[in-house]
């Protein structure tokens, strides 16, 4: 599927137009060349984290770029999937879910369920197909990532061997996943888990079906960009050296990886103060959410309302969001040309993940608007 895009890039669009909310630029080419990037390099199945950015626009790129399986989290996510992609394979990795929720998983065909407890496993059994995947979810104390999402989900070692062995002895498929934390730069972090995983495995008595070593590949969101084919090759790798001939099928989740290039945000200065502070039409409430948790982006180009770049020295300044709540404020000065004016705009790079999702209405502002272009 090639998309008509109307506009050729953001600044050809902002020039024209100054748009007065903040807004994403969209490049449908970029985020089906990363599904294609992600299924060329990737030694098994690509399946996509939906919450990531869950737009249709996005799931219909992606089941054009080959994607087909998708990994959701709840009903909701379930049917935006299968209202682009009616054969889509469901994937449901939320470990916690209640009862109705397994009946509409089942009634969907979800084929594969992730369960870190026994009692979420008796909650599936008799309620899914006798045959589906289940994947164990293992949680290790390992570093890499911007956040540990073993916090929340996983068990260790020993459990999961339990809980494993259950599995099997129901006459479910028995697989095994974990997720290495998100914006993870890191081979070794997927390495220590692989060699885990065989440990569990062998311990249960159990040949794995499959592994989905996950979510959490790094995006570009600051220096330079992250070599997604180092982890892809060191995954390959420590599969077949820990498993040998008994090497499960592999699946990967990636959620940010897959889509954060494909977005700019662009978001406009409503105010200027003569301390040199900002205020701009978007903040942490809207599309900005993130960078109190994982840190600012870098690649921030400033652009007068003409389309003309500023290029002034860099300036730490203080970015205050729109909204009348004094958190609505960046954690930390970002570094902003001396010559900006208010007016201008900020066009920053890598923004397709977790920020359309996370954005409110609060006080009346939040993204809103996807603007289709060529190339960001
Ligand atoms: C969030 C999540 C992902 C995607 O994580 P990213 O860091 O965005 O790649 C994948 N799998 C599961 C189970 C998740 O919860």
């Amino acid at each position: 599927m090639k998309n008509a895009a109307p506009w050729s890039d953001p600044r050809a669009h902002l020039m024209r137009q100054t748009p007065d909310a903040a807004l994403l630029y969209f490049s449908p080419d970029q985020l089906q060349a990363t599904a294609q990037a992600f299924q060329a390099g990737f030694p098994g199945l690509v399946t996509y984290a939906v919450k990531a950015n869950p737009g249709a626009e996005v799931l219909a790129n992606l089941v054009a770029a080959g994607i087909t399986a998708f990994d959701v989290a709840s009903p909701e996510e379930m049917r935006a999937v299968r209202s682009v992609c009616p054969a889509a394979v469901l994937h449901y990795n939320n470990p916690v879910r209640s009862v109705p929720e397994i009946e509409v998983a089942a009634h969907m065909g979800a084929r594969s369920y992730s369960i870190d407890d026994m009692r979420e496993l008796d909650k599936l059994t008799g309620r899914i197909a006798p045959d589906a995947e289940i994947t164990v979810r293992l949680a290790l104390p390992v570093r890499g990532a911007a956040y540990d999402f073993g916090a929340k989900f996983g068990v260790g070692p020993e459990r999961a061997a339990e809980l494993l062995r259950v599995v099997a002895d129901r006459g479910f498929t028995p697989s095994m996943t974990f997720h290495p934390g998100t914006q993870c730069a890191d081979p070794v972090a997927w390495g220590a888990y692989i060699g885990v995983v065989a440990e569990v495995a062998r311990s249960a008595g159990v040949r794995l079906a499959r592994l989905n070593v996950g979510g959490g590949f790094a995006s570009h969101r600051t220096g330079t960009m992250p070599n997604l084919g180092a982890i892809f090759t060191h995954i390959g790798a420590e599969v077949a050296r820990v498993f040998g001939a008994d090497a499960p099928a592999l699946v990967c989740e990636p959620g940010r990886a897959m889509v954060a290039e494909a977005f700019s945000l662009a978001v406009r200065v409503k105010a200027l103060r003569e301390t040199g502070a900002i205020f701009v039409n978007d903040g942490v409430y809207g599309g900005l959410t993130e960078i109190r948790d994982i840190g600012a982006p870098d690649r921030i180009t400033v652009l007068a309302p003409d389309g003309t770049p500023r290029t002034g020295a860099p300036h730490p300044r203080v970015v205050f969001g729109p909204t009348c709540d004094s958190i609505d404020r960046l954690p930390d000065p970002l570094p902003l040309p001396g010559d900006l004016a208010e007016g201008d705009y900020l066009l920053i790079a890598g923004m397709g993940a977790y920020t359309r999702c996370l954005s409110t209405d609060f006080n009346g502002y939040g993204l809103r608007d996807v603007v289709t272009v060529a190339h960001l």
